[in-house]
């Protein structure tokens, strides 16, 4: 590594730490973006901003653009409602707000990336660096999209990477196919009939008919789906009663459904009214239900993960790029991009002595080591999609 890389690295360091004093949330990350088209603009990089509200888009000419290909790398720059009790001076500056999924890393990584492109141009065509904005459970990457991201910057693929504790630092994880799953949540009002505890007899015991519901939809993975298929349904809220001998009128449970396929996320959606409903008309309850379908399943393009594979080999080592690890039931909003045009997301490892908690741990963090993986990763990836074209 020659002297300029390593001064590189360590301003991206600086900047990747001082991002993680000052986390934001979802469609709040002003100043987030504001460091971020400072960057780019300093980098002589064209600069959009506001795309899809705080989202920050930078748009990179190569040496020629005989191919007239495009090609969009993500990073994401949100912050998570949670308190960071790690004993660093890094340490998250906002209460309650802490960078515990590493975005600050991502955008660290994107950011070294777009310096080295900028400065070499080697490549034929345009890479379009997209920043977006809140991937935790908000939809920035829709947000993006709706707000006419493809029409104002065509690209024809979209390329994604996230660190992955649970992975050594130094290997990466690339799947062919699907490699995050669908989300969804649900809310289940359980309506029975209020009563005196003492006089059961009187009312429809709404919590009774919740505790069944909540058995009942362990049948929907255990029994309805294929068994080699994949699915979560989680009930992880249950609100309801009051006083030790009133029986509530209403008990609301509430959680998530994840799956892989949409033929089967679908199925566990259908399933989910008919076991509520009839779990509560067996004890004489009845239910409303609202669902909301909220993250697609992440799905690579196999022939992109196959080029993603001997771009992280080239950088890390064969023997360190793994194939055939089982997919994650976490849900990802690189989803709508990837649904849009073809897509490949990546792991990469985060784990090493210092670096052993997983994400959304208030004791996370970013591993800085892996802002070098990142760019090298980056840059060789835009060399090999989008290759200077031979002399004619
Ligand atoms: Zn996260
Ligand atoms: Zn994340």
């Amino acid at each position: 590594m020659n002297s300029q890389n390593f001064n590189g690295l360590e301003a991206l360091t600086r900047l990747r730490q001082d991002i993680h004093r000052h986390p934001e949330l979802a469609f709040e990350e002003r100043r987030t973006a504001g460091i971020v088209a400072a960057y780019l603009h300093s980098l002589g990089i064209e600069v959009h901003t506001e795309v899809g509200r705080t989202g920050v888009v930078g748009v990179i000419p190569g040496k020629t653009n005989r191919s007239q290909r495009s090609i969009g790398l993500r990073a994401d720059m949100d912050a998570l409602a949670m308190p960071d009790h790690k004993p660093v001076p890094h340490r998250s500056t906002c209460e309650g707000v802490m960078h515990g999924c590493g975005h600050d890393g991502h955008t660290a990584m994107l950011l070294g990336a777009a310096a080295e492109l900028a400065r070499t141009r080697a490549f034929d065509g345009t890479v379009v660096l997209i920043f977006q904005p809140a991937e935790e459970g908000a939809g920035g990457a829709k947000a993006m999209l709706d707000d006419g991201l493809l029409e104002r910057f065509p690209v024809e693929s979209f390329w994604g990477l996230h660190n992955w504790p649970g992975v050594p630092l130094g290997q990466a994880v690339i799947h062919a196919t699907a490699c995050m799953a669908a989300v969804d949540y649900f809310d289940i009002d359980v309506l029975g009939k209020g009563c005196h505890g003492g006089m059961p007899q009187e009312g429809i015991d709404a919590v009774l008919a919740a505790a069944h519901i909540v058995t009942a939809l362990q049948s929907i993975p255990a029994r309805n789906v294929h068994p080699l298929d994949s699915a979560v349904v989680g009930v992880a809220k249950i609100h309801g009663g009051q006083a030790y001998h009133v029986g509530p009128e209403v008990v609301t449970l509430s959680g998530s459904v994840r799956a892989h396929k949409e033929s089967v996320r679908a199925l566990v959606e259908h399933r989910l009214h008919e076991v509520a409903e009839n779990a509560a008309a067996a004890l004489g309850a009845k239910v409303r239900i609202r669902y909301q379908r909220n993250y697609p399943a992440t799905v690579n393009d196999p022939a992109l993960a196959d080029i993603a594979s001997e771009v992280a080999a080239s950088v890390l080592g064969a023997e360190k790029v793994v194939r055939d690890r089982l997919p994650s039931m976490a849900a990802e909003d690189f989803s709508f991009f990837s649904r849009e045009r073809p897509g490949c997301y990546v792991w990469m490892g985060n784990d090493d002595a210092d670096h052993i908690m997983s994400l959304h741990h208030p004791k996370y963090d970013f591993n800085d080591r892996l802002i070098g993986h990142g760019m090298a990763y980056w840059t060789r990836l835009v060399s090999r999609v989008l290759p200077v074209a031979p002399h004619l």
